[in-house]
């Protein structure tokens, strides 16, 4: 194994653990890279001592001092690019451009939580003479994030920063499917000055899920992750009277209109359905041409045959995966869709054991068909045809989820009218993964998350903390009124 068996990282020490592991996988190849422990309610315990022990000390630590830890560890992101991606690369099977990619928007991500001490200013005002009302956001405690297999730098990053630099001390509980660059994260910030205890790393599964949503210790929990999970999470944590923010699943509708651009939809589609092998939950997975299209599809299919797995797409994350994706491919055949381009059994060449599909575009998709309406999580586009925009609107709106939705028009009005009526929290125009960049928050509607704020951006500060009103005063000569 390239990698030796997986340790926790508590108190700001890894520490070994006893009892069951699992086998990491390289996507890539099928080889086995390293294990992870499979923690269990007691280690949860462990980190949640740890982090109580250390919260009184990093919560009390002025904000500007708490940013100048993650100044370095921005710097650490950066300079340590090529190792992170690499990593990246290697436990998830992206290319390493999307991995790249991903430590980028980790760096963007952080450099918002170095704004915090601006944004987080508070506000004072003279409510009365001589009396003054101020308000301040709280950190709320010990926190946890779980998070999922297919972005193990980023998504770990969509919190980590904004929680603890908010005052927070965190428990993550990464994807067993990808649990090495959790440790890396947690190296780095140990390097970049973060106190012992503040950030902590639980490997596991179901039981260390349940744990973190059962603690009486832990005060908020987000997940990440598929919606059949994040409901289950959502319930539990809720149930025990924590705040909740559960990330789900999604299927995101692109709506083609004729008069689209032919060159940028076409590019822009086929990068979004194939981008990270559409394992995104912001990944193109249904275009809904309307009308008069035919000349866009070609193109599309064109620009997806440049796709070459191996090349410019990774694998996908395990021989599950591929199974679950081809077959959704096999039973749309089946139930009368046509396939363009199809993706099945593909092999690359001397890594026949890793976990490819290819791009798939299967067209004559009918709503009603299982692959118009579950997440396959795979480089793979249905065409759901239809001749107007509103039929187009209704395909969109009846989806449970609702995470992203864009359109492609050369039209501002037709933009407008399909922008302000699709049922999702993330909207594009002629953008084929509308990706809000921060300050802007992620987060989308319906299915695809529960519970209130946005993970990212300002509405995250929300999340992570709770609200001091002090009212004060100190002459005993201001007068009394109503309120006195
Ligand atoms: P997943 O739901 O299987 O796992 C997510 C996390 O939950 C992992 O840490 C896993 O260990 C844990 N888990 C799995 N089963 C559990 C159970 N029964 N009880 C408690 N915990 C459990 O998701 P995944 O396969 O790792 O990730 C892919 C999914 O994540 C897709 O559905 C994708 O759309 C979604 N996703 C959503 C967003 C978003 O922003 N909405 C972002 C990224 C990924």
């Amino acid at each position: 194994m390239k990698y030796s068996a997986l340790k926790n990282f508590i108190g700001g020490e890894f520490v070994s653990y006893d009892g069951e592991f699992l086998d990491v996988q390289c996507p890539l190849d099928g080889s086995t890279i390293s294990s992870v422990p499979i923690s269990n309610a007691e280690t949860i315990n462990q980190a949640v001592l740890a982090a109580k022990k250390t919260f009184p000390i990093w919560s009390s630590t002025p904000i500007k001092e708490r940013a100048t830890v993650f100044y370095r560890y921005r710097n650490l992101l950066e300079k340590n690019m090529t190792e992170l991606s690499e990593l990246v690369q290697e436990e998830n099977g992206k290319t390493i451009s999307e991995s790249i990619a991903e430590v980028e928007k980790s760096i963007e991500v952080t450099e918002f939580a170095c704004s915090l001490p601006q944004i987080t200013a508070g506000e004072v005002l003279e409510v009365s003479k001589g009396v003054e009302c101020r308000i301040e956001n709280s950190p709320l405690g010990v926190v946890a994030s779980i998070t999922p297999f297919n972005f193990p730098n980023m998504v770990p990053n969509w919190t980590i920063p904004n929680a603890l630099m908010l005052g927070n001390c965190m428990i993550l509980k990464p994807s067993e499917l990808v649990p090495i660059s959790a440790n890396r994260i947690a190296e780095l910030l140990k390097e970049a000055g973060l106190p012992d205890g503040v950030f902590n790393v639980v490997h596991g599964g179901k039981e260390a899920v349940e744990a973190i949503c059962d603690h009486p210790g832990i005060h908020a929990v987000s997940f990440v992750g598929s919606t059949k999970v994040a409901k289950l999470v959502y319930a539990r944590a809720t149930s025990k009277f924590k705040r909740a923010l559960t990330l789900g699943g999604a299927k995101n509708h692109l709506i083609v209109l004729p008069d689209a651009n032919v060159g940028m939809t076409a590019s822009n589609v086929a990068a979004s359905m194939s981008g990270c092998a559409g394992q995104r939950c912001m990944a193109a997975s249904a275009m809904v041409a309307v009308g008069e299209v035919e000349h866009i599809i070609q193109e599309l299919v064109n620009e997806a045959k440049k796709i070459i797995p191996g090349k410019n797409l990774g694998s996908v994350i395990s021989e599950q995966a591929k199974d679950r994706i081809e077959n959704y491919i096999t039973e749309a055949e089946r139930d009368g869709a046509k396939i363009l381009l199809d993706g099945r059994n593909y092999k690359v060449q001397g890594k026949e054991n890793g976990f490819y599909v290819g791009p798939t575009v299967i067209d004559y998709v009918k709503p009603e068909m299982k692959i118009a309406k579950e997440e396959v999580f795979g480089p793979v586009l249905s065409i759901i045809r239809t001749d107007n925009v509103d039929n187009a609107l209704s395909i969109q709106q009846s989806s449970f989820y609702g995470n992203a939705a864009s359109v492609f028009t050369q039209s501002g009005g037709l933009a407008k009218y399909i922008a302000e009526r699709a049922s999702a929290g993330m909207i594009g125009v002629n953008i084929g993964v509308p990706v809000p960049r921060e300050p802007f928050s992620f987060g989308g509607w319906n299915e695809s998350k529960f519970g209130a704020c946005d993970i990212t951006g300002k509405s995250s500060i929300e999340f992570w903390t709770k609200l001091k009103k002090t009212t004060v005063k100190w002459n005993p000569e201001a007068k009394t009124n109503w309120m006195s």
